[in-house]
């Protein structure tokens, strides 16, 4: 049997129709047995997200919906699909109705912003189907018993679950799955973070035995350093699991945190490509860690709070953490003191359980690989897959670009 191969496609491949050309070629010379995870077109769920909390342009936002998929995918109300179409439009209408009487509800709220990916899922199958792809079918991931670890909203998929539960034999064919959701501990709806469905496709790469999971992405691979700082870096060739976690913890990263997980044990690997430039030898492969002296990356998150108190950790403040799904990047507790590090905007959402003394710092900058040199800056952690240091500038760009520079051009002398 052909060994399958999940291809993810998120919302910077799904701009306009001509997207789905693109995919569709992508598809039909897909190496293995092709599955595919789709998350919302572009923009859409921003959109989503202010219509359900501003339910009374409810009417208008319906229709713009409606308009902007079926120019998507032309005559998909009235095929195959038309009736899940229509269903998912007049879900999302009642849910808005419900909103807008005052009922507050996570439910409803969430069952709006999926249905931008169920949406996305029926206009990119009944697009396959029309370009000759006939065995595509949309197939939502909460249906089919995909279990998220949480109620409502989650940080993470249950794998374990999942695996029991989930009914592999809708999985024939094309599926076309959602990104995203699926079913939480309560047995409704639930969402996972912000560009959560790399996560969802890797996810579904463990649970079908995938050889490897394509991220289809707008970039060439993940680059050394984030062009945000101001220099273009070329493309990390390859990438160890615990790196990418790592660097997927520091300002608009290419990945979602939660990608690697659950790749992890089987060792599935997954390679980010450049959705416009499908044939590139440029691209970045992630799987299992091996050691290097290199430096590999670097990654950056600018605002920076640090929480210290000489009382013992508060166990409100870590359960509120652990609630809100935040990732610290230090939490030290000794018997003289309790010191906690995490972004900056995350403690608006804390305010209530934070006791001791908050200092704000610039950012906190992470060296992938060995920096066998002697860094001026505060160093918090050093583990195998990196150094975190914490800067204190009114630079920042600058202090990067230098920063990379001694770094990369020493590893170029060697
Ligand atoms: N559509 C969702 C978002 O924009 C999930 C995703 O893109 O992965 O966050
Ligand atoms: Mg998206």
């Amino acid at each position: 049997m052909d060994e399958i191969v999940v291809h993810k496609f998120g919302g910077s491949c799904l701009r306009d129709g001509n997207d789905i050309d693109q995919i569709a070629d992508i598809i039909r010379t897909s190496e293995g047995r092709p599955i595919i995870v789709v998350s919302a077109l572009w923009g859409m769920t921003d959109r989503l997200i202010r219509a359900s909390r501003e339910p009374r342009y409810a009417s208008r936002l319906v229709q713009d919906l409606t308009y902007q998929h079926l120019r998507f995918a032309p005559g998909l109300d009235t095929g195959e699909f038309g009736e899940l179409f229509k269903n998912v439009i007049s879900g999302i209408s009642k849910e808005l109705l419900k909103l807008s009487s005052g009922e507050e509800s996570l439910r409803s709220e969430n069952l709006i912003l999926a249905a931008g990916e169920r949406l996305s899922a029926l206009a990119v199958a009944h697009r396959l189907r029309r370009s000759g792809i006939e065995d595509a079918h949309p197939v939502g991931a909460e249906d089919i018993g995909l279990r998220l670890k949480g109620i409502g909203r989650a940080k993470e998929i249950d794998i374990d679950a999942s695996s029991v539960n989930l009914d592999r034999q809708v999985l024939v064919g094309l599926p076309i799955l959602t990104g995203w959701f699926g079913e939480g501990d309560d047995g409704n709806i639930a969402l996972l973070t912000r560009g959560g469905s790399d996560h969802s496709a890797a996810a579904f790469a463990n649970l079908m035995n995938a050889s490897k999971l394509i991220l289809w992405k707008d970039v060439d691979g993940i680059k050394q350093l984030n062009p945000r700082w101001g220099i273009e870096t070329p493309a990390i060739p390859y990438l160890g699991y615990g790196q990418a976690a790592e660097l997927s913890m520091h300002g608009t990263p290419v990945i979602h945190p939660a990608t690697v997980f659950p790749l992890i044990d089987e060792g599935i690997p997954i390679e980010i490509k450049n959705f416009h430039n499908p044939n590139s030898s440029v691209s970045t492969i992630i799987g299992p860690d091996i050691v290097t002296d290199e430096i590999v990356a670097i990654g950056c998150q600018p605002g920076v709070a640090i929480i210290t108190d000489n009382k013992p950790l508060s166990s409100d403040l870590l359960l509120e953490i652990e609630r809100l799904g935040i990732t610290p990047w230090l939490v030290k507790s000794t018997p003289e003191e309790f010191r906690i590090i995490l972004p900056k905007h995350e403690l608006d959402n804390l305010e209530n359980f934070v006791s001791g003394k908050i200092e704000f710092k610039t950012a906190i900058i992470s060296i992938l690989g060995n920096p066998d040199i002697p860094i001026e800056h505060e160093l918090i952690s050093t583990n195998e897959y990196a150094t975190r240091i914490i800067v204190e500038t009114n630079q920042l760009h600058e202090t990067i670009r230098e920063l990379y520079h001694s770094l990369f051009s020493r590893q170029d002398c060697k």
